[in-house]
């Protein structure tokens, strides 16, 4: 944090009582905060593994909450494993009410330096972008809401319900902190996930539109089986384990999932539909309008931008069978990977494969690891309304909607605990620079200033 002179607080509280102006110089310490501790956070390489610094992360962010007025015993770090998480309380005024939690996580994709043009590790800040493996995924975004969290005690704000930050230590791989997480806040009014989403710029870097999510799909892996006794290749008989398999992709390969729509995709096609070439625009509308219009579905299904937008998708991505060039092959198997449509079980899908499949002789197994299938969270008013006041106080007018993510965030384990949440992240970022788990990973530093006035509307919205 910036070392600030006794005579400089006294100005500014000057400013505070006479000007209304002085909320924006005032916001200046928490947008130098939200930099310095993005930088501090980047320069931490909390990867999974041996050495992993997430625990270190989550010592900045304690220290920056404590200097900021956070009761020392109010915000705990438990260690798990090589990672920890954080969760910091901001007591309400009214104890009968649900907390508010604001999440995001502090573990980031493994960076090879060799592969990047700059150390991921040693954060930089270049032609307006900072640089760095987490820069968009997400230590800056961690550090908009410390830093806004920070800003609201100093401008004395008090909440009627409890805020409480929880900062997870390894949704890129486990999430075995976030459930501990999740299950440790059951009883949360709603969680506002500062991951992911957010503003769309144009090649320009003019703010397009602004997206907050409300569901994401659920991922899952089924292996398919085919085992057979074999025996010499110069002896072939049917059935054979490979062609048997084969038979069964290629009728998997030719299953339609049933286009669906949800309260919140209507909203999102809707709304969408404008930035898209004619026909993917019409197709939207009309989609929207009607989910069973043939036309529409062929051709959102033959973009792969919006396929997985009108339902379930599920494609083979392994193949796997034999053991020696001359013997029948004893086994055969396959990875059919899927991202399911909100509301689905994944059992649901697997019997519908099955069935595709048609042929007893192939073995279905659930191999998914750390998925749970979760319901779309409620398009609840007071959180759209909150939302669109936030980003229209930098970007007045501009359009805000909804959308469907393709998990899995952290919000999967709160939604799987009944938990309504969002990913609302403030973030606006171009295409060309969407590096996030990639190579010069990088976020516009213009981004900072907006997003301390939409988190600090956002946060005091949604727990006064
Ligand atoms: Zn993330």
């Amino acid at each position: 944090m910036r070392t600030v002179t006794a005579a400089t607080l006294g100005f500014v509280a000057f400013l505070i009582v006479s000007s209304g102006h002085a909320k924006s110089m005032d916001q200046g310490r928490a947008e130098a905060q939200a930099l310095e501790l993005a930088k501090q956070a980047i320069a931490l390489r909390s990867v999974r593994g041996p050495g992993n610094q997430v625990p270190q992360v989550a010592t900045l962010f304690k220290s920056a909450l404590t200097a900021g007025g956070f009761d020392d015993a109010d915000v705990t770090i438990t260690p798990v494993d090589d990672t920890a998480f954080l969760i910091a309380r901001w007591k309400g005024l009214d104890p009968k009410l649900k907390p508010l939690v604001i999440s995001g996580h502090m573990d980031v994709v493994e960076a090879k330096p060799s592969d990047w043009e700059r150390d991921p590790f040693t954060p930089v800040v270049e032609n307006g972008l900072l640089y760095g493996r987490g820069a968009s995924d997400m230590k800056l975004d961690d550090a908009l809401a410390v830093a806004t969290l920070v800003e609201l005690k100093r401008r004395g704000y008090k909440p009627r319900r409890d805020i409480v930050l929880a900062f997870s230590g390894d949704e890129e791989t486990t999430m075995k902190t976030t459930q501990m997480i999740a299950t440790a806040l059951s009883n949360a009014e709603m969680l506002l996930n500062v991951d992911g989403t957010g503003g769309q710029l144009d090649p320009e870097g003019k703010p397009q539109y602004f997206n907050w999510s409300g569901a994401e799909k659920t991922y899952a892996d089924f292996e398919l089986t085919v085992t057979s006794p074999g025996g010499h290749s110069s002896r072939p008989y049917e059935p054979n384990a490979i062609n048997q398999l084969s038979a069964a992709l290629v009728r998997i390969g030719e299953h339609k999932f049933k286009p669906e729509l949800s309260e919140l995709t209507r909203s999102y096609f809707a709304a969408a539909a404008r930035y898209e070439k004619p026909q993917v625009a019409a197709a939207m509308r009309a989609f929207a309008a009607d989910p069973t219009d043939s036309k529409a579905i062929a051709v959102l299904t033959a973009n792969p931008a919006t396929i997985g937008k009108i339902g379930t998708t599920c494609v083979v991505t392994m193949i796997n069978g034999g053991h020696a060039l001359n013997a029948l092959p004893q086994r055969a198997s396959a990875n059919i990977n899927c991202r399911i449509f909100p509301g689905h079980p994944r059992a649901q899908i697997m019997e519908e494969l099955q069935r595709a499949a048609a042929d007893p002789a192939v073995q279905f197994k659930d191999i998914s690891e750390g998925s749970v299938a979760t319901e779309a969270s409620p398009m609840r008013a007071d959180v759209v309304g909150a939302i669109t006041r936030a980003i229209h106080i930098s970007y007045p007018a501009l359009p805000v909607f909804p959308t469907m993510s393709a998990g899995a965030s952290d919000s999967m384990w709160f939604r799987n605990q009944h938990i309504p949440s969002y990913g609302v992240s403030p973030l606006f970022i171009k295409d060309s620079d969407r590096f996030s788990h990639g190579l010069n990973e990088r976020i516009p530093v213009d981004d900072i200033r907006p997003s301390i006035s939409y988190l600090v509307s956002l946060f005091t919205d949604l727990s006064k």
